[in-house]
């Protein structure tokens, strides 16, 4: 087994960037950077090696995304250790870096077990129809820097079983996580048949308009998944775009404060924050509000941030210097704008690393910066409502759609509230668990197309119609 010496030393390249832990400042490792030659080399390769692959068929391939869960699960914790030292999020406890690398794990394996048969849409007397699904080709896939492994494997798991080749272009602030994990997955992967472009917006942009690309897998912000759209226009690739989120938790009057209280916490506080589809607004009804507010404080207290490498750490950093600053911004506003500081809000001065402390933040008016925009760290507002409707409202006000939940200790209660709010997915007493057989995806300016399931394998696939 590898250690995550052995991982960096395999794929670091000493002429390369230098990529630091957000922990510390210390240097992690460095990586090349994907020149434009380099870019059109590995679509190049990609789209050579892709008719063999998909000629495999799914049984056969199926077999490949086996393998390389296999070869993930025995680097497994070199992969967590790389991933911690460049993302910040602690190796073990908690929802964090082991836990990213065995979901990669879970949605290769999930990938290469779902039943894919053709469609029979028409079969009577008048004729026979079905629908197929084919390969589209190579598929580029665009990842952001918060949960780097994983997204990378939603994105490529689907589209290698359904018969697509893969050319990754990794955020530039975690692309030794996407670096080393494609190293792995290559010990059992075919040559070129998955490729990885490490490199800056340049680079994704390069590889979101190259004509050799049939289709982008984008996961990022709501800004450059727009201007990757604006950019796919002339070659008409396919897109599916994860983009932002601010989602809303609406707390009906009917809650058990305490036994919500950790579920709470972790939808708003998984990964510091720094989750697409992490809880961003609460909206509280004023019946429990106090009581809500002090189950959170207290199960907040209780987890402790700090290096990921040191073992009681449940939170991290945040993994950039602009990441902290958007969150220490928003948080200056929420104070300027009669926010009740709950907890945190008060970041320890000249310490190392980017550490923003868990920050709840109570009675703040609706449209608050802290409130209607993304805060993507460990800052949560908690505002107070008096009615269902207006609280549905309220969640409902933005222009993004990500996902929503309902806390209530009624069913009937929760989904009926869940029927009204407008995301591509609500979750009731629980917010932000995904889960490889369910389709997830967002709706406004959260993005279009699903991922997951069975759905997951239609969006990187060509749909084919057989009539006679
Ligand atoms: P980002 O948009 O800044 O960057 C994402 C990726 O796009 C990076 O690899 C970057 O290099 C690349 N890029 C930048 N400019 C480009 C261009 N012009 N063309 C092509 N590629 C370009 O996002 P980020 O800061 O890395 O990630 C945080 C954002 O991602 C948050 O808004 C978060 O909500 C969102 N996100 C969404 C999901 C989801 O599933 N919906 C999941 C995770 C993160």
């Amino acid at each position: 087994m590898n250690t995550c010496q052995d991982l960096l030393s395999a794929i670091t390249d000493p002429s390369g960037r230098e990529i630091l832990d957000p922990a510390t400042g210390e240097v992690v490792g460095t990586v090349h950077e994907s020149t434009t030659a380099e870019l059109d080399d590995a679509v190049a390769a990609a789209r050579a090696a892709q008719p063999d692959w998909a000629g495999l068929g799914h049984a056969k391939r199926s077999e490949y995304l086996h393998r390389a869960a296999d070869a993930v699960e025995a680097n497994a914790e070199a992969l967590a250790e790389l991933l911690s030292r460049e993302q910040g999020k602690p190796v073990k406890n908690g929802p964090n870096a082991a836990f990213e690398v065995g979901g990669c794990v879970g949605w290769l394996r999930a990938s290469a077990d779902f039943p894919l048969e053709p469609e029979v849409l028409v079969d009577d007397e008048s004729g026979y129809a079905e629908m197929q699904y084919v390969p589209l080709g190579v598929v580029g896939a665009i990842g952001p820097w918060n949960w780097p492994m994983m997204i990378t494997v939603w994105q490529v798991a689907a589209s290698l079983r359904m018969g697509n080749t893969v050319v990754v272009k990794p955020s530039e602030y975690t692309p030794l996580s996407v670096v080393g994990l494609v190293h792995v997955l290559n010990q059992a992967l075919p040559a070129d048949v998955l490729r990885v472009v490490p490199g800056g917006g340049e680079v994704g942009k390069a590889l979101s308009t190259h004509e050799g690309v049939d289709k982008i897998m984008f996961t990022g912000s709501t800004k450059t998944g727009q201007a990757i759209m604006r950019a796919a226009a002339d070659g008409l690739a396919r897109l599916t775009l994860e983009l932002g989120g601010n989602d809303a938790g609406v707390v009906l009057p009917d809650v058990d404060a305490r036994a919500v209280a950790g579920d709470l916490f972790w939808g708003a506080f998984i990964n510091t924050g720094q989750t697409c589809a992490a809880l961003k607004r609460l909206y509280v009804h004023e019946d429990v509000y106090e009581e809500v507010c002090e189950a959170l404080v207290e199960v907040a207290r209780q987890m402790p941030m700090g290096n990921g490498r040191e073992e009681q750490n449940v939170l991290g950093p945040l993994q950039n210097k602009q990441q902290y600053d958007i969150v220490a911004g928003l948080v200056g506003d929420a104070k300027k704008g009669g926010g009740r500081v709950l907890m945190g809000g008060d970041p320890v001065a000249e310490q190392p690393g980017y550490f923003y402390p868990t920050t709840i933040i109570a009675d703040l008016p609706n449209d608050n910066p802290l409130v209607t925009q993304e805060q993507f760290g460990p800052a949560l507002p908690v505002i107070r409502y008096s009615d269902v409707d207006e609280a549905v409202a309220m969640a409902n006000g933005l222009d993004v759609g990500l996902g929503a939940s309902v806390w209530s200790s009624s069913t009937d209660n929760a989904m009926a509230v869940a029927q009204r709010l407008e995301a591509g997915t609500v979750w009731i007493n629980k917010h932000g668990a995904v889960d490889p057989r369910i389709p997830f995806g967002g709706i406004k300016k959260s993005g279009f197309g699903l991922e997951f399931g069975v759905e997951g394998l239609k969006s990187v696939a060509a749909s084919k119609v057989i009539s006679r």
